[in-house]
């Protein structure tokens, strides 16, 4: 297959992206499951921009700084900034149905470290709505397919320069070349490398595998975000379900489960806190109460507010049996966020020709050692918007096709793989959680390298398909967090190591892979 720009995932970062190409070019967009069934879709809480009277760029900056803890690129936290405004009302022009309030402005809403109201949303259901409208929009766009149930493999690259990406194409179990003359990589996280996590089962780190496999540069991923507050049910399930920092924005407060509020031991900002040390404190306290959740108390917010503000989280903890206008919401922290990833420049470049990476599995440098809520929505948009212009007035006419893909024929057992994945999340999940040490990592970093001896054997010899692709992701994405947490002798923002429990200025960089 031939294409001109070529996009790996149909979140908010593949699909801004494809818009902003000229029509002239045909833009083909592959996505691992069902379009839909990203990240982006479950996204609650929202999208931050300065609209508020009392607010400004000055301040947004300075919040997302301050939780990057000296990591983020001020410039590029200025440019992403300064754009949001701008992108967030060009969401509302595609047709994006944000809530407005009495006055027809944004209902802007709150979120723990952010300084001001500056949440635009869509009532709880922020990153659904966009994702409709998205999907709505290039579905429209006649230079655009999308093409559903295609597994990217691995890129196409020689002399630096990258020519296609190497899929799978579920319905018809063949290996295919898809050559084109720009390829973005917006596989989103990789959440699903932990055993409870907030993200999708298509969240395994397949660009950044794909990228490392080829020498590129990834960096930061020991910044993993624990969402503090996933919904506890007894069974973990496929994907924990979220329950957004806007309901403690609106006044929702932890407390133990008799009912004692805790977080003011740990911070002044209390329930609202930052992410990492809401989680951190969570994990201590479940610790030495021996407790499996804390509870979040709504009782300050009126029930006709919480069915207007949160919907989707009234009815889905209905569903497990809890009324939360009535009772409060049992919860645990979660795998959510991944800060690092693809070291790009401001225009989403990778430093090898023709290829670009937007979204979560890219590192441009905004969130640094931690991320601000409701900004990852919004660099998406900025740099994916910067790529695709960048992109297109640097398109080569050159095209290479690699012959063959190597690759064996024997089918590994789906349950054999399963229990490998299994292996690696509850590894990555006791070891390198929301508190960490150095010997449990090394144990982590041993058992991951025999894993990888294991799998580069059973790659001669296994035919590629979705399943297996994942698991070879998944160690190799799970050995890059490894080795760039073990590099880390300090605790920054999200990386909290017992042994080093404090900020160490010699470690005020990026910790690049090698
Ligand atoms: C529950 C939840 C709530 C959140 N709430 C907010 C919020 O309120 N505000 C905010 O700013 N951020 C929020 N986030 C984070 C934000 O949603 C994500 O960072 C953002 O949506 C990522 O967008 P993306 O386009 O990079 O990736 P995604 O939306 O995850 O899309 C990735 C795409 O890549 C595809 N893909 C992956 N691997 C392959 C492959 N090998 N081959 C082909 N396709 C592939 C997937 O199928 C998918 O289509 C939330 C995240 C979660 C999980």
């Amino acid at each position: 297959m031939d294409t001109d720009v070529l996009v790996v995932g149909s979140g908010i970062a593949g699909l801004f992206f494809s818009l902003k190409i000229p029509d002239k070019y045909r833009v083909t967009v592959i996505t691992k499951k069902g379009s839909n069934d990203t990240s982006t879709n479950f996204a609650q809480g929202g999208i931050a921009a300065v609209f508020g009277k009392d607010d400004s760029f000055k301040l947004h900056i300075q919040d997302t700084m301050r939780v990057g803890q000296g990591l983020s690129n001020r410039q590029r936290v200025e440019l992403m900034v300064r754009e949001a405004p701008r992108l967030v009302n060009e969401l509302h022009d595609l047709g994006v149905e944000f809530s407005l309030d009495e006055n027809g402005n944004y209902d802007l809403g709150r979120e723990a470290a952010h300084s001001r109201r500056r949440i635009v949303h869509a009532k709880d259901l922020t990153g659904e709505v966009i994702e409709r409208t998205l999907i709505a929009r290039v579905l429209e766009s006649k230079n655009i397919e999308i093409v559903e149930d295609r597994v990217a493999l691995d890129l196409g690259t020689l002399n630096n320069r990258c020519f296609g990406i190497w899929t799978f194409n579920s319905s018809s179990s063949a290996v295919e070349f898809i050559s084109a003359k720009v390829i973005l990589l917006a596989t989103g996280g990789a959440g699903q490398i932990y055993l409870h996590t907030t993200n999708p089962t298509v969240s395994t780190g397949d660009g950044i595998a794909m990228a490392k496999r080829c020498g590129i540069k990834v960096a930061n991923m020991e910044f993993i975000q624990f969402h503090p507050t996933s919904l506890w049910v007894e069974h973990p399930l496929e994907r924990a379900f979220l329950i957004s920092e806007a309901v403690r924005g609106e006044g929702g407060v932890l407390t133990l489960k008799n009912g004692k509020p805790f977080m003011e031991k740990y911070h002044q900002l209390g329930s609202l806190a930052p992410r990492d040390v809401v989680a951190r404190a969570i994990a201590r306290e479940l610790k030495e109460t021996c407790d499996k959740y804390v509870y979040l108390d709504l009782s300050r917010i009126s029930a006709r507010r919480i069915k207007e503000r949160f919907p989707n989280i009234h009815n889905t903890c209905l569903s497990h049996g809890i009324d939360i206008t009535k009772e409060p919401i049992p919860c645990v922290p979660a795998a959510h966020y991944l800060c690092g990833g693809i070291v790009v420049d401001e225009n989403g470049f990778t430093g090898v020709n023709g290829l670009y990476a937007t979204g979560e599995t890219s590192c441009v440098g905004i969130h640094g050692a931690n991320r601000l809520a409701s900004n990852s929505l919004l660099e998406s948009v900025v740099f994916s918007e910067r790529a695709a212009y960048y992109s297109v007035s640097n398109i080569s006419k050159e095209r290479y096709r690699p012959v063959n893909y190597t690759a064996g024929e024997e089918t590994m057992p789906s349950e054999k793989i399963e229990l490998m994945k299994h292996g690696i999340r509850k590894l990555m999940w006791d070891k390198l959680g929301v508190m960490r040490k150095v010997d449990e990592m090394k144990n982590a970093e041993r058992e991951t390298n025999s894993l990888a001896k294991k799998i580069s054997l059973l790659e001669k010899e296994a035919t590629p398909n979705t399943d297996f692709s994942n698991l070879r992701n998944m160690i190799l994405v799970a050995r890059l967090i490894i080795s760039c947490a073990l590099q880390r002798r300090e605790s920054r923002g999200l990386h909290w190591v017992e042994d080093y429990p404090y900020k160490d200025p010699n470690y005020e960089k990026d910790t690049i892979d090698n």
